[in-house]
């Protein structure tokens, strides 16, 4: 390491990282460090939220060297003990045993709420996991992942947050030779549904054991008492996710590889790889190079997350009950309430999004009536919902069939002024303007790693930091991509 001057970082006083993960043991993970970069150079870094994390307080030149010395693993955070996590998964379906293949948690940080975080390098060399991985990653997709994990949390939707992207200096071959980058990431954890299989089929019971009541102490303390901890982890965790989907899908996101190691036991969105926000509303939209049959696609993913909380139940059955009947039935019942239970929350949240008040046994059909206009006129998902907040929508007049279904939809919202204007704000809040469209995160994306031209990402982050805001000089932002999304695609392992 050259010139590495920790006083330059200016960390607030005290600051250090802790060691929680590693109290697991280390049939948990291995140790690791971040292989040597020649050159590397801070390219972003979140200020608000290293503020918002007490690591930094007002001064601070976070433009120097030890800082981009430090988010590409080549010195050192104070308490930091680089470590990559073992954890196991099923990948489309199939089980295997994966691990922080391009992944370092260099420890866990308190916040100002007293919450421990975990930081994270993201493409900082190979680890004892990466199988026949580089264990890198190209800039331009931890670039990606920086602005859409940034803007799904402006969107109000639990999620990782990225701190700084550092560009490597140094090449990662793929099809042809790329610039490296590495991400930093921020979490509640890094603990995974496959961290949880990784303990009970490739470990033992006590691991697993061990690995419930350490999730439960650093993310659902108040479950510290309850009578059966495994099951009450099981119940909490699916009411977690639950809430997870609803907000993906009343967004239109598609996470795009929602394998079991990609998915998070706090409830928050992990692993950003080949997600994509859909643009017209269709249930089959896929975006993954790799995902051949639709597994992942928008529709499927209520269903998804039921199949891989099945994995967690089953993966929790030693600690669910002695008799084995008598577990499969206490995990049964647990995974047999998902589909209600979703279905009951969705519709809140499309209550909220259409300003309905209250209940009304019709609503279901109502909504489902909207959508299979949408999908017949291959109408925008984000902009049909917005036309109908009084936003002005560029280019997206409603057609005879919507005008005639907005008909019943105003009945159905009634004519109390005070109910109209409560439900009105309620649309607002739950109706982006902004999404982050794939040709605009494209555009951003190729300007500034290809040609270091940061105007339309500066315009692009703007607008998705505050996305339910209108703002009338950037609805060019709004639209969708003339002529659809074509065959855009997206990968996995950049
Ligand atoms: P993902 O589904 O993208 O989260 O990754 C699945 C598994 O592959 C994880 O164990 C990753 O650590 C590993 N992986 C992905 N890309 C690489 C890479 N370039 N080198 C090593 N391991 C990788
Ligand atoms: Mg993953």
């Amino acid at each position: 390491m050259t010139s590495f001057d920790i006083d330059s970082l200016r960390l607030l006083p005290d600051w250090k990282l802790q060691q929680d993960y590693r109290s697991l043991g280390d049939n948990f993970y291995s140790n690791e460090h971040a292989q040597h970069f020649l050159a590397p150079q801070l390219i972003l870094f979140n200020e608000a939220l290293a503020k918002e994390l007490g690591i930094i307080g007002e001064r601070t030149d976070w433009s120097s060297a030890a800082w981009a010395s430090v988010l590409s693993g080549q010195a050192l955070l104070p308490g930091s003990q680089p470590l990559a996590q073992a954890y196991a998964g099923h990948q489309f379906g199939q089980f295997n045993k994966l691990g922080d293949g391009r992944a370092l948690l260099l420890g866990e940080g308190l916040d100002l709420q007293q919450q421990l975080y975990d930081i994270q390098l993201k493409g900082s060399g190979p680890t004892a996991w990466s199988r026949r991985g580089d264990g890198k990653a190209t800039l331009k997709a931890m670039l990606r992942e920086y602005l859409i994990s940034e803007a799904i949390h402006a969107l109000g939707i639990p999620t990782s947050r990225s701190l700084a992207v550092v560009a490597t200096g140094q090449p990662v071959f793929r099809e042809t030779a790329l610039p490296g980058g590495v991400l930093t990431r921020i979490a509640q954890s890094h603990l995974r549904v496959g961290t949880v299989e990784y303990a009970s089929h490739l470990l033992n019971p006590q691991a697993l054991e061990q690995l419930v009541h350490y999730t439960i102490k650093r993310h659902y303390p108040e479950l510290e008492d309850a009578h059966h901890p495994a099951l009450a982890l099981l119940e909490t965790v699916i009411q977690q996710q639950i809430n997870l989907v609803v907000e993906w899908m009343g967004v239109g996101f598609i996470h795009g590889v929602m394998n079991t190691d990609n998915m998070s036991l706090a409830g928050i969105t992990i692993d950003y790889g080949p997600c994509a926000f859909m643009n017209a509303y269709s249930p089959a939209t896929v975006f993954s190079s790799i995902d051949t049959q639709g597994r992942y696609a928008f529709g499927n993913q209520p269903y998804i997350t039921q199949w891989n909380l099945a994995c967690l139940a089953s993966a929790l059955l030693p600690l669910l009950a002695e008799e084995k009947q008598k577990a499969l039935e206490l995990a049964q019942d647990a995974i047999n309430q998902i589909p209600a239970r979703y279905e009951q929350q969705w519709l809140v949240k499309m209550r909220s999004k259409l300003g309905l008040p209250g209940m009304e046994p019709q609503d279901a059909a109502l909504i489902h009536d909207f959508l299979a206009i949408m999908e017949k006129e291959g109408r925008d998902y984000t902009n049909t919902f917005l036309l109908l907040t009084g936003i002005p929508v560029p280019e997206q007049p409603a057609s005879d069939v919507l005008s005639q279904w907005m008909i019943t939809w105003k009945e159905r919202r009634g004519t109390s002024l005070d109910i109209l204007e409560a439900t009105t704000k309620e649309m607002i809040k739950s109706n982006p303007v902004y999404i982050p469209r794939n040709h605009r995160v494209e555009e951003a994306l190729t300007d500034a790693a290809d040609f270091g031209n940061w105007n339309k990402w500066m315009n692009l982050t703007e607008v998705l930091q505050n996305p339910f805001a209108y703002k009338e000089d950037k609805s060019a932002l709004m639209l969708p991509p003339e002529g659809g999304d074509g065959d855009y695609c997206t990968f996995c392992g950049t």
